[in-house]
């Protein structure tokens, strides 16, 4: 029985070799093997032609699109396609300098397969990993003769999709994920040679969400967005500290200059303080309209006081009791408020929409961080984009039309369509 599809890279028995020499152009390779040093997996080919040996990567995360080449003697790496600087440039210095550190991979078997497809998780941004986590749902669905596997950091052990058949834990913190380890290496090829069939899933950067089952990953039922208009209102904020929601240019200059002149404890008690307060001045507005809105503040970093009936989920040691916390506010939540960026994906998987502040800078990423829920003009009622320097009243003002209106809006669009 043959699994193939675009989504799956062939491994084994036969190893994917739609490559190319990187020297003389010949297609005529042998397929050494696959290597799995970490975030990159590659193929090992020698040519027939030329005798050339290199490894290339395989078509999976972002090397789908942006795939290179390195002479496994030479060193040199081929980059055929102009890759970004940031996906292969880590990827050379790795290979100059592979990592001898053994890396614990804890291999839980859940349902035992002997043909299975694997998807690699492994980044060293933790939007990222999340991103190409949420692909399991695809392979579990359109490959139910396949066992998936995933390969993922340690610390998102509490997302392991249900149906998996194996997790491979690999407890690395995502920052030193970008090295060479052979100790991953070694230990993935071990773990292969129990099954008879094995495929490398694509594990896109960009997976369709609105598709995403989340309940499936955190085991928290989300937001039930017919019951928008129903539930009793709720709005999350998520407070990052390290990309700060910002008055005006001028204050976002002036954290810049503080930052840049050795002032960061002075820059951070200001500016940390003033984000809360542009949260809790929306909140405010929106309550005038609104009292009965709850509201609850998420993001790691310390509690500060709050205005009475605002709950303080806030904390610097992440553990599996307040990642759950987290989503059961977001699941209770009409609506998440935020700065744009990865602490955005799960909070907006799980509530019914999202007001987002989106700076500037990140126009070119926009809707990457946002788990849009829908795939109809609903989107555009449950997802606002508010600008960098949006102030208290815009958000309340879209806060307050979204609960406001919803009930109109839906009916109109979901319930009153042919
Ligand atoms: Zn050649």
């Amino acid at each position: 029985m043959i699994s193939a599809s675009k989504h799956l890279v062939p491994l084994k028995p036969k190893l994917f070799a739609d490559r190319q020499c990187p020297r003389c152009a010949s297609t005529e390779l042998d397929a050494i093997g696959a290597v799995f040093p970490g975030i990159h997996i590659l193929g090992e080919y020698a040519c027939r032609a030329c005798g050339y040996s290199f490894y290339h990567d395989l078509p999976v995360g972002f090397a789908v699109d942006h795939d290179v080449a390195i002479g496994k003697d030479d060193g040199v790496m081929h980059d055929k396609k102009g890759v970004e600087e940031w996906v292969k440039g880590p990827l050379l210095e790795a290979f100059t300098k592979p990592s001898d550190a053994e890396v614990r991979i804890e291999r839980r078997i859940l349902r035992p397969a002997k043909r299975v497809v694997i998807l690699n998780t492994l980044d060293y941004l933790y939007g990222h990993v999340l991103l190409k986590l949420w692909n399991a749902q695809h392979y579990l669905e359109a490959n139910p003769d396949l066992g998936l596997i995933v390969i993922l950091p340690k610390s998102f052990e509490w997302l392991i999709p249900q149906g998996a058949s194996e997790a491979w834990l690999v407890d690395l913190k995502l920052g030193q994920s970008h090295s060479w380890y052979r100790s991953i290496d070694r230990q993935v090829n071990a773990f292969l040679a129990d099954f008879d069939e094995a495929w490398m899933g694509k594990g896109y950067a960009h997976p369709d969400k609105s598709k995403i089952e989340i309940e499936r990953f955190t085991g928290v039922k989300p937001f039930q967005i017919e019951r928008f208009a129903d539930e009793k209102p709720c709005i999350t904020f998520v407070l990052r500290e390290d990309r700060l929601w910002f008055r005006t240019p001028l204050h976002k200059l002036k954290y810049r200059v503080m930052m840049k002149l050795g002032m960061r404890g002075l820059a951070r008690w200001y500016f940390l303080a003033d984000q809360q307060r542009l949260a809790m001045a929306s909140l405010r507005r929106i309550r005038k309209q609104m009292p009965a809105v709850e509201a609850i503040i998420v993001g790691l970093g310390d509690k500060r006081t709050v205005p009475s009936g605002v709950i303080d989920l806030r904390t610097r040691s992440m553990s599996v009791e307040t990642e759950l916390a987290w989503c059961h506010a977001y699941a209770r939540s009409q609506i998440v408020v935020g700065v744009h960026g990865s602490n955005m994906l799960l909070p907006t998987a799980l509530a019914g929409g999202c007001i987002e502040v989106l700076p500037h800078d990140r126009y070119g990423n926009i809707v990457q961080d946002v788990a849009v829920r829908c795939s109809d003009v609903m989107q555009l009622f449950l997802y606002r984009f508010v600008d960098e320097f949006a102030s208290p009243r815009t958000i309340a003002r879209h806060a307050n039309s979204m609960l406001a209106h919803f009930r109109v809006f839906f009916r109109n669009n979901r319930t009153n369509v042919p």
